[in-house]
């Protein structure tokens, strides 16, 4: 390799966490800093381009289900080409690369172009979702793990053993799985899941956005048509842990109202 293609560009790819700025890495940080080209998806949080140059490039690379998307082969040129051409490229993406974000795909299409490739981790909304109203996914008292699964299979694709997850007795995050809620309750239901099983949604967490309910297996689906703001992107946890964790929520002022009610009672709140 001759010096100049020794020096040439690179890609990142950044976690940005499910949102607020704040929750970036130190790491994803400074990767911002030195970016000369930034390929965005539609999750993240614009807040987190503060901490670009100004100079810096900004491209919208938004794939969201059932909307307008960039398709995955015209971002992978797009990153050889930008890397090939000296640029600084990150790659930023909602919450963690490697947790549903394709960042797996990603790697793999750089090496095989030749081209340097870091990933950096960021916070999951799968785990920073939840805990941003309290819920610890492995709380040790009642959940042994966690399965962090989507509710949005690829068409044509094998769907996960919802059955099997029903018996497993781990936490269940399920990421992407509002539209198809009611299959996934009744798949859960016919594997044995009692319908008591405690249930949270938490919709677009550490966001000024931020909703969250708490329910049962068996309100669950009743719970997000009645509250059309909890919608997409949410994640639902079922297991018993989504009962714990109300009085240590992160929103003081809605923990002090939480710990009026039951657990199992529905109850949609902002953020
Ligand atoms: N890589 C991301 C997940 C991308 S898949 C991560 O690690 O978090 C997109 C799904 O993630 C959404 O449909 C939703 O289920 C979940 N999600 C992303 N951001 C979220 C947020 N701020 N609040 C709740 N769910 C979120």
């Amino acid at each position: 390799m001759d010096r100049s293609r020794a020096a040439a560009g690179r890609v990142t790819l950044v976690g940005a966490g499910p949102g607020q700025a704040d929750l970036l890495t130190v790491r994803a940080v400074k990767a911002l800093r030195r970016a000369t080209v930034a390929l965005v998806d539609d999750l993240v949080d614009p807040s987190v381009l503060r901490y670009l140059r100004r100079s810096a490039r900004v491209v919208p690379v938004g794939k969201r289900g059932g909307c307008v998307s960039t398709p995955q082969s015209f971002i992978h040129r797009l990153m050889v080409a930008e890397a090939r051409r000296g640029e600084q490229v990150v790659r930023l993406k909602g919450g963690d690369p490697f947790v549903f974000g394709r960042g797996g795909e990603e790697v793999d299409a750089l090496r095989g172009a030749g081209i340097e490739v870091e990933v950096i981790s960021g916070l999951t909304a799968g785990i920073a979702g939840p805990a941003a109203i309290g819920i610890p996914v492995t709380d040790r008292r009642c959940a042994p793990g966690v399965v962090l699964v989507t509710g949005h299979t690829r068409a044509g694709g094998e769907g996960p053993d919802w059955e099997g997850l029903a018996r497993s007795g781990l936490t269940l995050v399920v990421y992407m799985g509002t539209q198809r809620v009611a299959e996934i309750v009744q798949v859960l239901r016919a594997g044995g899941l009692a319908d008591d099983t405690p249930a949270a949604v938490i919709s677009a967490a550490h966001t000024a956005r931020q909703r969250h309910a708490r329910c049962t297996l068996g309100s669950l689906v009743q719970t997000l048509r009645a509250e059309p703001k909890l919608g997409s992107p949410a994640v639902l946890v079922i297991g018993a842990v989504a009962a714990l964790g109300e009085v240590a929520a992160a929103q003081p002022a809605a923990a002090a109202a939480a710990a009026a009610e039951r657990p199992g009672q529905r109850r949609a709140t902002g953020g």
